[in-house]
């Protein structure tokens, strides 16, 4: 039988993953302010970073990141085969694979993850812009995970915000979280 591969070793591959493709937690950080910052008027982007960082710790993220992003770079290399390399390459609008992988791992936070999602898939505001308008590389399925991880955190945040506007001790925000993480 195969052998498992460690957690920690799938973890940093995808954190790895998002960094060789020029994607910095500061940049997903800037789309959760600016998704939660109406809802709060004391949240910092220390709190954004935070959340986009945890959400990262999630292994369905960190799968999706993975399989996306390997997808992106063999397109960009011309390593695909015909029709699938054409279909990546020139990002066709009703390809659709690279919404379902990224939308997959947003069900885990539930609805306020998977509206901002879709908001973020249409809007594309910050680091997702950027992505999608870079003609020299190919994000196809990298534009997708950054809506998704940005949705994820800003949803995961918005619950935090709540928990410590109740005064819940930070023991009792740990469980809370842990209980409600899947992976
Ligand atoms: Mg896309």
């Amino acid at each position: 039988m195969k052998e498992p591969v460690p957690c920690d070793v799938v973890e940093q591959a995808a954190r790895d993953a998002l960094k060789k493709r020029g994607v910095k937690i500061e940049d997903i950080a800037d789309i959760v302010y600016e998704m939660q910052a109406k809802y709060s008027d004391n949240l910092t982007m220390e709190d954004c970073v935070e959340s986009a960082d945890a959400v990262l710790c999630k292994r369905e993220i960190q799968h999706a990141v993975l399989v996306g992003v390997e997808l992106d770079v063999l397109a960009e290399k011309n390593m695909l085969s015909e029709p699938l390399q054409s279909l990546i390459d020139t990002d066709e609008g009703l390809f659709g694979v690279d919404e379902t992988v990224a939308l997959g791992s947003v069900f885990g936070f539930g609805s306020i993850a998977v509206t901002t999602f879709g908001y973020l898939d249409k809007e594309k505001i910050g680091k997702i812009r950027e992505l999608d308008t870079n003609k020299e590389q190919v994000h196809t399925f990298l534009d997708d995970l950054i809506c998704s991880i940005a949705a994820n955190a800003s949803a995961r945040l918005a619950h935090r915000m709540r928990d410590r506007e109740e005064n819940r001790g930070s023991q009792d925000i740990k469980k809370r979280e842990d209980e409600e993480l899947i992976g």
